[in-house]
């Protein structure tokens, strides 16, 4: 699998799935993740979990491994999509999707798979108007004005921090894949978004 391959899978997802290119044995791959056991990302030395090394392994091939976010950094594409596409690549792949679940078995305790499963989590936002009598207290608003989700995404973390936990933010966010985005920033920063119409936002600061 190579890495210009991966950026195609959302929009292909029959790609490869029936041809036998695609395939390996379960059990290869688990062989892999074992000696690449305990090792560290190559992009910036977190140590990966087994579910990461099998991440990178369809990623990237059997090349020294690398974190999500490092290969989404290296794929240029959101570590957000990455996730995504990585957990459609293995869902269609029964050798990856064998080995997911075996290593799910074997790391009891391990939250890498809710958090990716969090970050792929349909959006809970409407498309109706917001009722503006049901317009929830907030704390604070931002107009994110023209930003694209990419780049109101660093802002937000800086408006989210300056709030104290349990206050409420309120932003407005014009991005066509904000409805996508904005639910799915949610679940990985720990942030809560209680009510999105689109294209309205309610995040409840999470608590440290
Ligand atoms: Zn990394
Ligand atoms: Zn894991």
């Amino acid at each position: 699998m190579t890495l210009e391959k991966l950026e195609n899978f959302s929009e292909d997802p029959q790609a490869e799935t029936d041809s036998g290119a695609g395939m390996e044995n379960p059990a290869t791959l688990l062989a892999w993740v074992n000696q690449h056991a305990n090792s560290l990302c190559a992009g910036c030395g977190v140590s990966l979990c087994g579910h990461q090394l099998l991440h990178s392994r369809a990623a990237a091939g059997p090349v020294p491994p690398r974190c999500l976010k490092c290969l989404a950094m290296s794929l240029k594409v959101p570590a957000l999509q990455m996730g995504q596409n990585l957990t459609g690549y293995v869902a269609r792949r029964d050798c990856y999707r064998a080995a997911w679940d075996w290593l799910t078995a074997a790391e009891p305790d391990c939250n890498y798979p809710n958090l990716v499963a969090q970050s792929c989590a349909k959006p809970e936002v409407s498309g109706a108007k917001p009722d503006l009598n049901q317009d929830p207290e907030h704390a604070a608003e931002w107009d994110s004005g023209s930003l694209g989700c990419g780049d109101l995404l660093l802002p937000l973390r800086g408006k989210m921090r300056a709030l104290n936990a349990g206050q409420i933010l309120k932003l407005i966010a014009r991005d066509a894949s904000a409805p996508q985005d904005i639910p799915a920033w949610c679940g990985v920063t720990g942030h809560q978004l209680i009510l999105g119409a689109h294209p309205s936002y309610w995040i409840r600061r999470r608590n440290d």
